[in-house]
């Protein structure tokens, strides 16, 4: 489970993982969690199982376009759910949908359309990586199991975006030319993050 933080939060963060009950990890660079097919590594992580792990990201290397600090109250914002928002469908295993609970904190997540959103993003930022695959995972992800349910249909999308979201839905040839269109255009509109690390 991945938890995006604010950057001058991050510390705060990483105190609260290690006042946890689980034990830090003490494998370091060779500690499976950071390997494999994930996306990049996290600022910090505890394993919880073998399987299971607990992340910790930068906001400004996952979801840089977000308000830090939205004007609305999240209760009524468009870009902003809490994860145990009635309109979420019921918590389920897999696929991994609906609503999260966890103790008596508020979790925010990002709307539906502001998480493909921000797939996108990542996926122009990264494209030509090892990254790219995680990425369009995740969007075949949201085509399979969130398209044009309750929380999300394509003309939720900003404009910039839907082109490209729609040829990849009906698997047009366009899709790639769309994606080097976007890309070009975040990138010199100042949308994408300059490293490429
Ligand atoms: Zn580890």
């Amino acid at each position: 489970m991945a938890f995006v933080v604010l950057d001058d939060k991050i510390s705060t963060a990483s105190c609260a993982l290690e006042q946890s009950e689980f034990p830090p990890c003490t494998q370091r660079l060779n500690c499976p969690h950071l390997h494999g097919f994930q996306p990049r590594r996290p600022s910090e992580h505890l394993p919880i199982s073998d399987e299971f792990a607990l992340s910790l990201y930068r906001k400004t290397v996952t979801l840089w376009e977000l308000e830090d600090h939205p004007t609305c109250r999240f209760e009524k914002s468009p870009d902003i759910l809490s994860s145990t928002d009635f309109r979420l469908p019921p918590s389920s295993p897999w696929p991994w949908l609906g609503t999260i609970i966890i103790g008596i904190f508020t979790v925010r997540i990002p709307s539906a359309a502001r998480f493909c959103e921000a797939l996108i993003l990542l996926l122009c930022r990264d494209y030509n990586t090892r990254y790219e695959t995680y990425w369009m995972a995740l969007m075949t992800y949201v085509l399979e199991y969130m398209d044009e349910t309750d929380i999300f249909d394509e003309k939720d999308l900003r404009d910039e975006y839907r082109p490209f979201y729609c040829a990849l839905k009906k698997g047009e040839p366009t899709v790639f030319e769309l994606l080097d269109e976007l890309r070009n255009n975040l990138s010199s509109s100042g949308h994408l993050p300059q490293e490429h690390t």
